[in-house]
């Protein structure tokens, strides 16, 4: 699939539940997501039907993600179905690791190829704080249980919050000695929750740079991320700055909300509904929504047009 602007289209980020057992402050409010019924949302064999048509157009890249997709009923036939699937290379997918000590061993054994595993602060007060109800003992459990399973290249994905935890970059940097995992600092993105709050929260990502000049680049892969890393460390870092439009022109993602709507950016206003398409016309809309991708978002001069949170479209 190719996009009007010519970039190629093969990355889906497939969103399989609206819900979470956490509450991270800067996602979601405290009382979760607005309760909508079942049927609103995708069913397990709907999820697969628009995967497959994704793959037969090109799509070589699957990422689950939600929400917490580890909450969802079905993950795990959903998994077996995708890996399966002639023509899809990578199934990978996006938790907050609070489940993973019992899940990781069947995720990898229904054919789950990476693991991102988000983990905001390494300081146990701060993580019941920031996750409302998470505790940092079970995402570190469930890191642990996954590199058990045989998931390599484990990518943790930390977004910087300004006078939160910025004070333990270093903390987060020292892991990749240790560690061959990509830690990666993200921007954080005004949207929901966080959509108001001081400018003082937003820290750009260069700050990790400024603070440890030791960094060296790497050399630049296929993903969205500027990779560095530590002189004599077995990991890398990887920068994410979203609010600029740094990696719009190498964007090669369409996204699909857990009630079946094709998002062409993660910050779009447009949507296209999914539901009751099958075989060509599914095909065709997907194709049309490939065709809609923006060349680049607006956060940094409008903000995010897009009318969802980010725990709808899966960050
Ligand atoms: N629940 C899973 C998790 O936390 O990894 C998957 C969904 S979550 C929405 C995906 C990613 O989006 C997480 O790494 C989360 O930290 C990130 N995220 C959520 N809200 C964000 C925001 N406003 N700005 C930047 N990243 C955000
Ligand atoms: Fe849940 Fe992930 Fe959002 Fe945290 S960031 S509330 S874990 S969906």
């Amino acid at each position: 699939m190719r996009d009007s602007f010519g970039r190629t289209i093969d990355y889906l980020r497939l969103s399989v539940t609206e819900r979470c057992d956490l509450r991270c402050r800067y996602c979601m409010e405290e009382g979760g997501v607005p309760k909508r019924s079942h049927e609103e949302m995708l069913r397990i064999e709907e999820l697969a039907e628009i995967s497959e048509a994704a793959v037969s157009l090109g799509v070589r890249k699957i990422r689950l993600t939600g929400g917490e997709p580890l909450v969802r009923r079905g993950l795990l036939t959903l998994c077996e179905r995708l890996s399966a699937l002639p023509g899809l290379e990578e199934l990978c997918l996006t938790t907050n690791g609070s489940r993973l000590r019992d899940f990781a061993a069947p995720l990898r054994a229904a054919g789950v190829s990476r693991l991102n595993i988000s983990l905001d602060t390494l300081q146990e007060e701060k993580f019941a704080f920031l996750t409302r109800r998470g505790r940092l003992a079970d995402t570190l459990a469930g890191i642990a249980a996954a590199e058990e399973a045989g998931f390599d290249r484990l990518k943790i994905n930390c977004v910087l919050l300004g006078g939160i935890n910025d004070d333990e970059i270093g903390d987060f940097l020292r892991l990749t000695y240790d560690h061959p995992w990509e830690v990666r600092f993200i921007e954080l993105m005004p949207m929901g929750p966080c959509a108001h709050w001081g400018k003082e929260r937003f820290l750009p990502v260069r700050t990790v740079l400024e603070r440890f000049p030791d960094l060296q680049p790497l050399p630049e892969d296929e993903g969205v991320a500027r990779r560095h890393q530590l002189p004599g460390a077995v990991g890398s870092i990887g920068l994410i700055s979203p609010m600029s439009c740094d990696f719009c022109p190498r964007c090669r993602r369409l996204r699909v909300t857990a009630d079946g709507h094709l998002l062409p950016c993660l910050h779009a206003k447009t949507e296209r509904n999914l539901r009751g398409l099958h075989g060509e016309e599914l095909r065709a809309a997907l194709l049309a929504g490939a065709m809609a991708k923006p060349l680049g978002h607006h956060l940094c001069a409008g903000g995010s047009e897009t009318m969802r949170d980010m725990n709808e479209i899966g960050g």
